[in-house]
C-alpha cells in the first residue's frame, strides 16, 4: 500500500498525492472485434493485474497497487464519495484541491469528470461538487458568510483559451506576481449563487470547447480542461476580526495521453505536433523530477499547464489522480504506460495548508464595500432596510471601530484598486465591471447629495454586492437538493460497506498467515524439499517478472527517445530554414551583435532586446514627436510602412539602407533586427 501518513509541519499537512484507478467496461466496437478483458480488479487490495496479450513464455502478468481501483460496474456517486468528497470537504474549509482524470482517449476521463445528464446517478464528479458545495453552505452557521466563484478554461497547443469568454478566438497570458502566483490575465470568472448556476457555466464552457475543437479542426481529446471552483468564507474569529479562508478546486479533464502517431509533419504542423503534448510530458517530467528525489530543478515553467497547477504537484493542494483504463488486450500498450504514470504519481509528496486572508480574496473586499456604501447612505440621511444588523456598540467603540475599519478599507481597496490595474486576477471581470461604474466611492458621495436617484442607484449597488455574498443556513440548493440527497445517502452505505470490506480484509489476513504457519512446519526432510521447490519455483517466477519488467522499460524508454530524436531533427530542419532566411537578410555582424544585446526572459518565455526604445523606427517615431520636429518642412518622412534592409557595397562596407515600400501598405510591426543597424 502507498504511504499516505499525515504529518504536520510548518509547510502544511504533508500527504501524498492520491491515486486510484477506475476500469471503464468493454466498449461495443471492442465487443464486436471480440477483444479480451486482460484487466483483473481487486477492490479490496485495491491492486489491479493486468496481463499481457503477447506474453513471453513464463512472463507473469503484473500487479500494481493504488489507494483505491474501481471495476467495470463502479457507479459515479460511488467515485465521488470514495474520491471527491473528501477533497472537496477540504477545499470548503478553505485548502486547495485539484482532481485530475488521467488516461488514453476513449477511457473514460470526461465521463469521469463531467459525466452525462441523463440521470442524476450518470453525472460526474464536477457535477456533484456543485450539490456538495451548496449542501454545505446551506447547512453552515448562519455567521459564516460565502462567496463561490468559477472560471473554466482551456489549453491546446499552449495556448489558454477562456471556455467562459466572449470571444472564443483570443489567447490568453499566463502571469506570475509574487503576492497572488501565477494567473491567467483576462479570464473572465462567475460569482455564483447556487448550483444551477454553476451547472449553466459548465454546460456553456463545454459547448465552447465541442465549438472551438471542431473550429480547429481537432477533437478535444488533444486538449486540457481546467473547471475552478473557488469558495472563500468567512467568520468571525475569536479575536472579534473577521477572517476569509479561500479554497481553490482545480477539477482537470486531462488531453488523452496516448502517443501522437508519427506523421512527417513539417513546418507549421510540426510545431503544433511537438507542443501538443507538450504539457503532458512536462507533466510526467515534473512528477519524476518530484519523485525521484535527486533534481533539484522541478520543471515547471516548461509548459502552461504545469505552470497553472505547479501548486497541485508537490505543493499548497490536496490532489487526486484518476487514472481512466480499457480492459481491452488491444490497448495493453497505452493501459501499461498509464499504469506506470500513475503508481509513480502516488510518490508525490504534497503539503496542504488553509489558506487565510490571502490577497486575492473578494469576500472581504465585497464586504467592506457594502459597509463603506451603507455608511454614505445612512450619512445621507437615507433608510436601510431592517434586514441590515447594525452594531449595538457604545457611540466611543463605535467610533474607534469605525475609524479602524476606514483604514483597512482603504489598504483594501487599493489592493483592489492595484489589483485592477495591473488586471491582474481576472477571476472577478464580472464583478470589476461592476465596480468600475461605481468607483472613486467618495464621488459618488458628492453626487448623492444632488440627487435622490443617485441615492437609489447607490443603494441598488449595494443590494448587488450584497446578493452575491451567500449566507450558512441559505437554502440555495432547490434541483440540487435531490442530488446532495443520493450523494449523502451513498456516502453512509459506502461507510458501512467499507468497515465490512475492512472485517473481510482482516479474515483473510489471518488465515493466510496461518496458511504461511501451516507450510513452514515440515514435518520432514522430504516435505522440506517440497516446500523449497516450490519457494524456488516463486523465485523463478518473480525473476522473470523482474525481467519482463525491464525489457518492457527498455522498450519504451527507447520508443520514447525515437519520439523525441524525431522531434529534434523536425527542430533541427526547421532552425535552418530560418538561419537560412535570417542570413539573407541580416550581415552576420549585426546578428553578432543582436545577440550580444539580447537576453532571455524567463518570466514570460520570450527573447527580448536591451534598450529596444532607442532603436530604428523606435527613435524616429520619438523624434518625430519632438517639438523641433513640428515644422512640417523639416519633420522626417512617415516610414512606418516602410521595410529598412541591410546593403553590401562592393568594397564590403555597408551602404545607407534600402527602402523598401511594403506592398500592402500597411505598417508592419518594428522587430528587433530591423531597429538594431540604426
Ligand atoms: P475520454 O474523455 O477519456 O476520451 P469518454 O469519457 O469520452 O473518454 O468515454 C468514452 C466513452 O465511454 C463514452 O461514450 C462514455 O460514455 C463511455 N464510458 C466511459 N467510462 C464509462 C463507464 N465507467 N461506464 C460506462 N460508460 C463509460
Ligand atoms: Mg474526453
Amino acid at each position: 500500500m502507498p504511504g499516505t501518513e499525515d504529518s504536520t509541519t510548518e509547510l502544511g499537512e504533508i500527504e501524498n498525492v492520491r491515486v486510484v484507478v477506475r476500469v471503464r467496461p468493454l466498449s461495443s466496437k471492442e465487443f464486436d472485434v471480440h477483444c479480451k478483458n486482460i484487466i483483473d480488479v481487486d477492490a479490496l487490495n485495491a491492486e489491479i493485474t493486468i496481463e499481457n496479450p503477447n506474453a513471453a513464455q513464463g512472463e507473469p502478468p503484473k500487479v500494481f497497487s493504488f489507494d483505491a481501483v474501481f471495476d467495470t460496474d463502479s457507479t459515479q456517486v460511488d467515485i465521488y464519495n470514495e474520491t471527491a468528497r473528501p477533497i472537496v470537504d477540504k477545499v470548503l474549509q478553505g485548502y486547495n484541491g485539484t482532481i485530475f482524470a488521467y488516461g488514453q482517449t476513449g477511457t473514460g476521463k470526461t465521463y469521469t469528470m463531467s459525466g452525462a445528464k441523463t440521470s442524476p446517478q450518470a453525472r460526474g464528479i464536477i457535477p456533484n461538487t456543485f450539490a456538495h458545495i451548496f449542501g454545505h453552505i446551506a447547512k453552515a452557521d448562519e455567521n459564516q458568510k460565502f462567496l463561490v466563484r468559477a472560471t473554466y478554461l482551456e489549453i491546446y497547443n499552449e495556448e489558454v483559451r477562456d471556455l467562459l469568454g466572449k470571444d472564443q478566438n483570443t489567447r490568453l497570458e499566463v502571469k506570475e506576481r509574487p503576492d497572488i502566483g501565477v494567473f491567467v490575465k483576462d479570464l473572465s470568472g462567475y460569482v455564483v449563487n447556487n448550483a444551477d448556476d454553476l451547472d449553466r457555466i459548465m454546460s456553456l464552457g463545454n459547448k465552447n470547447r465541442v465549438v472551438g475543437a471542431t473550429a480547429m479542426n481537432v477533437s478535444s481529446s488533444r486538449s486540457h480542461a481546467i473547471f475552478t471552483i473557488t469558495v472563500e468564507s468567512s467568520q468571525i474569529g475569536e479575536d472579534g476580526e473577521q477572517h476569509v479562508k479561500m479554497g481553490k478546486l482545480h477539477l482537470v479533464d486531462l488531453a488523452g495521453s496516448e502517443r501522437q502517431s508519427k506523421t512527417k509533419a513539417t513546418g507549421q504542423r510540426l510545431r503544433e505536433a511537438t507542443k501538443i503534448n507538450l504539457s503532458l510530458s512536462t507533466l510526467g517530467n515534473v512528477i519524476s523530477a518530484l519523485v525521484d528525489g535527486q533534481s533539484s530543478h522541478v520543471p515547471y515553467r516548461n509548459s502552461k499547464l504545469t505552470r497553472l497547477l505547479q501548486d497541485s504537484l508537490g505543493g499548497n493542494s490536496k490532489t487526486l489522480m484518476c487514472a481512466n483504463i480499457s480492459p481491452a488486450d488491444i490497448n495493453y500498450d497505452e493501459t501499461i504506460s498509464t499504469l506506470r504514470y500513475a503508481n509513480r504519481a502516488k510518490n508525490i509528496k504534497n503539503h496542504a495548508r488553509i489558506n487565510e486572508d490571502p490577497k486575492d480574496a473578494l469576500l472581504r473586499q465585497f464586504q467592506v464595500e457594502i459597509e463603506q456604501l451603507r455608511k454614505q447612505l445612512e450619512e445621507n440621511g437615507a433608510e436601510l432596510s431592517e434586514s441590515e444588523d447594525e452594531s449595538e456598540d457604545s457611540e466611543e467603540s463605535r467610533e474607534t471601530k469605525r475609524d479602524k475599519k476606514a483604514r483597512r478599507r482603504r489598504s483594501q481597496m487599493m489592493s483592489v484598486a492595484e489589483l485592477e490595474d495591473k488586471d491582474t486576477d481576472s477571476t472577478e471581470k464580472v464583478d470589476k465591471a461592476e465596480r468600475d461604474d461605481k468607483s472613486p466611492v467618495d464621488k459618488d458621495v458628492i453626487e448623492l447629495k444632488k440627487t435622490q436617484s443617485e441615492k437609489e442607484a447607490l443603494r441598488e449597488k449595494m443590494q448587488n454586492l450584497q446578493n452575491k455574498i451567500l449566507v450558512g443556513g441559505e437554502n440555495l440548493l432547490e434541483k440540487a437538493e435531490a442530488q446532495e440527497q443520493l450523494l449523502a445517502a451513498a456516502a453512509v452505505e459506502l461507510e458501512q460497506r467499507k468497515s465490512r470490506e475492512e472485517q473481510l480484509k482482516k479474515a483473510i489476513k489471518a488465515k493466510e498467515a496461518e496458511r504461511i504457519d501451516i507450510e513452514e512446519k515440515y514435518s520432514s526432510l522430504q516435505e522440506e524439499a517440497a516446500g523449497k521447490t516450490k519457494k524456488l519455483a516463486r523465485v523463478y517466477t518473480m525473476l522473470m517478472s523482474v525481467k519482463a519488467e525491464l525489457s518492457d522499460l527498455q522498450q519504451e524508454h527507447q520508443r520514447e527517445m525515437e519520439g523525441l530524436l524525431e522531434g529534434v531533427r523536425g527542430i533541427g530542419r526547421e532552425l535552418q530554414l530560418q538561419n537560412l532566411i535570417v542570413n539573407h537578410y541580416i550581415p552576420v555582424q549585426y546578428q553578432t551583435m543582436i545577440k550580444r544585446y539580447v537576453h532571455w526572459n524567463e518570466d514570460i518565455g520570450e527573447w527580448q532586446l536591451k534598450c529596444v526604445a532607442y532603436t530604428g523606427n523606435n527613435m524616429r517615431k520619438a523624434q518625430t514627436a519632438s517639438p523641433a520636429g513640428n515644422n512640417k518642412d523639416t519633420m522626417p518622412p512617415d516610414m512606418s510602412n516602410i521595410y529598412l534592409s541591410y546593403n553590401i557595397g562592393i568594397d564590403n562596407t555597408f551602404v545607407q539602407p534600402k527602402k523598401v515600400r511594403s506592398r500592402s501598405g500597411v505598417p508592419r510591426p518594428t522587430t528587433a533586427h530591423r531597429r538594431t543597424p540604426h
